[in-house]
């Protein structure tokens, strides 16, 4: 059982939360330019890493809020846990966000805005 340290209410039960899964995955706004495989990279292709793991979780019986988390997926260790919308701090949880194969994904940079595209081509690591 974990113990989960809402960012609102402290520490709770894990029986509190839910899991969304996989965090920071952002929806391409122009979804239109995208194949239909790199449109399925972003809407079916989830992450289930051994180690470092980025998640969403809600406080469904308590606050009702969401916000992010960082566990080890070997240990259950919670490494960090930060506010959605914001990106991890640790090391650990860095490393893991700067390495997930979707930064690199062209649903990703079609999910940034026009004044913020990259000129990456796709190289994702699958
Ligand atoms: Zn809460």
């Amino acid at each position: 059982m974990l113990e989960i340290k809402c960012p609102y209410c402290g520490p709770r039960d894990e029986e509190e939360f839910s899991c969304g899964g996989e965090a920071h995955i952002a929806r391409p706004l122009s979804e239109n330019s995208l194949s239909d495989k790199e449109f399925a990279d972003y809407l079916f292709y989830r992450d289930n890493p051994r180690g470092v793991f980025l998640e969403r979780w809600r406080h469904a019986a308590g606050c009702r809020r969401w916000f992010n988390v960082a566990r080890d997926t070997l240990t259950h260790h919670i490494l960090e846990i930060y506010p959605m919308g914001a990106k991890p701090v640790s090391k650990a949880g860095r490393a893991a966000y700067n390495a997930n194969w979707r930064r690199d994904s062209q649903a990703e940079i079609a999910a940034q805005p026009a004044s913020q595209k990259t000129n990456k081509t796709s190289s994702a690591k699958r």
